[in-house]
Parts: structure tokens; sequence; C-alpha cells
């Protein structure tokens, strides 16, 4: 009995997993994730993340961020692409300012931020003065 690939869920989200559409290795571990998103978020923080192999590790951690903008008109478009994310729960834009409410646990700023760049987007202080922040 091999325990360990039946149990197959997302240490990132908590979803369970049927597929090994995106698997890493960690310590001698094979984990599995439901989007290449949760896995990238994991390879940020892999020792954050190792542990919570049980559904009661899961736990939201939710923030609040205020990121402003420097260059960019694709507002509506950036809005819309967030709120696709997993782990974005609101949004709100104004004027050349985003309010953005997430769950850390699911999805890191610089993920948000490299979305909101992928919209066309340019922020104020730019990805790296923001990268040691998650
Ligand atoms: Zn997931």
């Amino acid at each position: 009995m091999n325990a360990r690939t039946q149990t197959q869920r997302d240490p990132v989200c908590g979803m369970t997993v049927s597929d090994g559409a995106h698997t890493t290795v960690y310590h001698g571990v094979t984990f599995h994730f439901c989007s290449a998103q949760c896995l990238a978020h994991f390879l940020e923080a892999p020792a954050l993340f190792a542990g919570a192999v049980r559904g009661e590790d899961i736990r939201a951690m939710p923030k609040r961020r205020l990121l402003r903008i420097a260059t960019g008109a694709a507002l509506d478009e950036t809005c819309r692409r967030l709120q696709a994310m997993m782990g974005v729960s609101a949004i709100r834009a104004e004027a050349d300012r985003l309010h953005i409410d997430y769950d850390l646990r699911r999805v890191s700023l610089s993920q948000i931020e490299a979305e909101i760049q992928a919209a066309g987007i340019v922020l104020k202080g730019g990805l790296h003065a923001l990268r040691r922040s998650l």
C-alpha cells in the first residue's frame, strides 16, 4: 500500500488532485498540484507548504495590498485576469491604484504582479522592489 501516492492533495490550495499534470519532488516526496499557479507558488516557498498534506493544515492567509500604477491603460482587462486567478478575492481599481485582497496561502504578490505586467500595466516600484514580499 502506498498511501503517499493515493493522498494527492494539493498542499497549496487543499484540493484533491486526480491527475499528475503538475507535480514536483521536494525532499524525496512527490507533491501534486491542481494548476501551474499552485505549483509555481509552492516553488516560491516549498518549506512553507511541504508540511501541509492534511486538510486541517490548509488555512487561509488573507492579505490586502495597494499597488500603484505607473503606466498602462488596460485596467479592465487586468481586473478580469486577476479575478480569474485562484486566491484573488477582490480587486478594485481607482485612478492609478489597484486595491487587491488575496489569500497568500493560494497566491503570492509576485504572481499577482506578474499577471498585472502580462496585461500591459507597469507598476511603480517594479517587481524586483517587492520580490522579497510574499
Ligand atoms: Zn491548487
